[in-house]
This record gives structure tokens, sequence and C-alpha cells, in this order.
């Protein structure tokens, strides 16, 4: 027999689907059921219980993305992050979390968790020693977030869950960004890898859902909030996203050289001022992102110089559109001090460096060079209102 493992793509493409045997057509079909029998069954199914067979068929896909054992999928990103945060903290139990993470998540952690008697730290820069220091006898989690949004900063995957370990503490990452095609933090130590599938495991900016992969046992204690908690998928959301993540590696990998190309020409163009990319070399993190990355990932963010309004400059894109969320083979752009960071005070703001100037680019999979020649359409005539302006 051939033991070989399939390949990340093979594993995009089949692991997990569905045979249809009765038709014998190409692609799983969607059982929309909601209703089982109970009796002479050896599974008692139920869309709430996260058992349909399509939900069966995509979590084994996405654990085996992300190499984890077992893995449960969500109606949300956030509905995957707070049921797994509920399902390991409770009253008295401390969490540290690192500053830059997810608008989202803060607003959770912030909003949810005093109410819940959980307390919790934040930890100021992404250094290991920041970490140990937060860490108190009740700390139970701790939660990281890399690359991060929008600043695309790095955490030391492997030091944390070294550190969570020596503690006997449960590490949880948001991969987001990343997507298990560049980074696969189960294999560098950490316990549960989240995901906002909405992002990149869509990548068509037309599905909202989210993901958790984890050891058997700690995906049993997440379930056993999660059908109280209620946030399971739909059924024909489900099928549609196991077809999405059919050309998950295809995408990504394109996006990643499109995004490296493009991050190394606006560093060296005139009009901007600074390029965000951990794939760059004289981004500071660009060590650590070759040691635990596999490749850079779709997002980068730039400011711009000389005096040219960010706000002017994307509204003359063309092509990019502006848009609140990332990940989909569109390219789109957004103004985080508008949109993902606006509930921030200016204060915290400069605090993480989110300047108004920046701006944040999802690259998507067009042709570079049509991309290049919009970011260049867009500069010159935002120059050229600078020009009448001062006129
Ligand atoms: C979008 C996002 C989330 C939240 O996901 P939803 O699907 O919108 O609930 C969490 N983390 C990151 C990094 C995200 O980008």
């Amino acid at each position: 027999m051939n033991s070989k493992k399939p390949g990340f793509n093979t594993i995009c493409t089949h692991l997990g689907e569905i045979k249809d045997e009765q038709f014998k057509g190409a692609v799983s079909p969607i059982y929309l059921s909601t209703s089982y029998a109970f009796e002479d069954v050896d599974v008692k199914r139920y869309p709430r219980y996260f058992n349909t067979p399509n939900q069966e068929a995509l979590c084994k896909k996405i654990a085996a993305l992300e190499k984890g054992e077992s893995s449960l999928i969500f109606g949300s990103g956030m509905a995957a992050i707070s049921t797994t945060l509920f399902a390991f903290l409770q009253k008295g139990d401390h969490i540290v979390l690192q500053r830059t993470l997810y608008g989202g998540t803060a607003n959770l952690v912030n909003e949810e968790f005093e109410k819940y008697g959980i307390e919790f730290s934040y930890v100021d820069s992404q250094g290991i020693e920041g970490f140990k220091e937060k860490i108190k006898p009740n700390t139970k989690v701790i939660y990281i977030e890399t690359p991060s949004n929008p600043l695309l900063t790095l955490t030391d995957i492997k030091a944390v869950a070294d550190i969570a370990k020596q503690n006997d503490i449960v590490t949880m990452i948001d991969n987001t960004f990343a997507s298990p095609v560049n980074q696969n933090p189960i294999t560098l130590g950490i316990d549960i890898v989240l995901h906002s599938a909405t992002k990149y495991l869509g990548g068509h900016s037309d599905i909202l859902a989210g993901a958790v992969v984890a050891t058997e046992a700690h995906i049993d204690k997440i379930f056993q909030v999660a059908k109280n908690f209620g946030g399971s998928l739909s059924d024909f959301t489900v099928w549609m996203l196991e077809r999405s993540i059919k050309t998950l590696g295809i995408r990504v990998k394109r996006q990643n050289k499109t995004a490296l190309k493009l991050a190394k020409w606006l560093k060296k163009h005139d009009d901007i001022a600074a390029v965000y990319y951990p794939g760059l070399s004289s981004h500071p993190d660009h060590e650590l992102a070759k040691k635990q990355m596999k490749g850079f990932g779709g997002m980068l963010s730039f400011e711009l110089k000389n005096g040219l309004d960010a706000s002017t400059f994307q509204k003359e894109l063309k092509l990019i559109k502006s848009s609140m969320s990332l990940a989909g083979v569109e390219s789109t752009i957004l103004s985080p001090h508008l949109t993902s960071h606006a509930l921030l005070s200016e204060d915290e703001r400069q605090l993480q460096g989110i300047n108004d100037g920046l701006l944040r680019f999802s690259v998507g999979i067009e042709e570079k060079e049509d991309l290049v020649y919009d970011i260049l359409q867009a500069l010159e005539k935002t120059k050229k209102l600078v020009l009448e302006h001062n006129i």
C-alpha cells in the first residue's frame, strides 16, 4: 500500500470529502437535514452538535491543514474565539494577551470578561520577556495573534509555547492572517489554533465562518461549551467553505508572491514613507518570519509621504477596492484609523504605531502589473490635487 501522506493542495482538494455513492458526482453532496433518526444510529446528529455529515467532513480537512487532531467550525471567527476562550476560562482565572489584537477580540475581552470575573493582562511588546512578566499563579491561557493587524509585527510562536508549557498554561493563537498555508502553529508547540474562516479559508468575501483546531481532548472541552453557546455554521455555508478551501493553497501562494513583489516595489517608491511586510529584509521581525513562516502572507501596510492624503489616494484607486474586510481574491484597501481601529483612542493608536496615513492592503490574485498601474495612477491624481490645492 502507498502510505504517502497527501500534500497541502491534495488535502485542500480532497481530504474529508463525502463520496457521492448514489450518483458518483465529483463533489460532496450537501446534507441539509436538521432532523436525524435517533434509533439504531451510532451518532445522534443535530447541526448544533457540530456533527452533520458536511460539518464532520469539513472539520477533517481543516484539522489536516493545521496538522492538528481535530477541529470544529463555527458561524463566525468571533464565535470560534469566544467559545474557545470561555471553554478554558472561568471565574477567578487570568489570561495573558498580546496588545495588538483583532479589534473584535479586544472588544470581547474588554467588554465581557469582567462580568464573568475573568482577569486579563496585555503584553505591550511582543518580546518574550513581556509575556513572562505577566504570568500569575492563576494564569490559565496565553493568547497571541501573529502576524498582527495592521502593522504585521510578529510574535515568537515557539518561545511563547515553551514558556506556557513550563507554567502549565494553555496557548491559543489567531492564525487568520497567516493562514495554514504560511504557518502551522501546532508544529511549533501551540495548543489551540483559531481562524476567522471569513478571511483566507473562505477567500472570496462571501462567507462568514470560524474554526478551531486542537487535540481531540481540547476539542471535546470546547465542544461541551460550544453546544451550549450554539454558534454552529449552516450546512450551506459549510459546503461553500469546503469548496473555497480547495483553492486555498493556490490562492494564498499567489498572494504571497504578489505581496512580496509589491512590498519591494513600494519600498523603493518616492511617494511611500514606510512599508510594513514581514517578507522585507528591513522588517524588524524578518529573521523570525523566516523561522516560523513558510510564506510571508498577502497582507501589507504602507504610508504615503510628500503631503499626500491617504483618503484621497484611496478614493482614486479604481481596481483596488476600499473594504472593511480582507483576504479575498480581489485586492482591497482600508484605513485602520477610520475602520478596524476607529474605536481605539488617539493615544492608544499612537501607542500601537497606527497613524492616520496608514493604509492596510490585502493583496488579491490579480496581475501584479495591474495593481502597480492602479497605485501609480492614484498617486498621480492625488499629487495633482495637492498641486491644485497649493495654487
Ligand atoms: C476577521 C477577523 C476575526 C473575526 O472573524 P469574524 O469571522 O469576522 O467573526 C478574528 N481575527 C482576525 C485576525 C480577523 O481578521
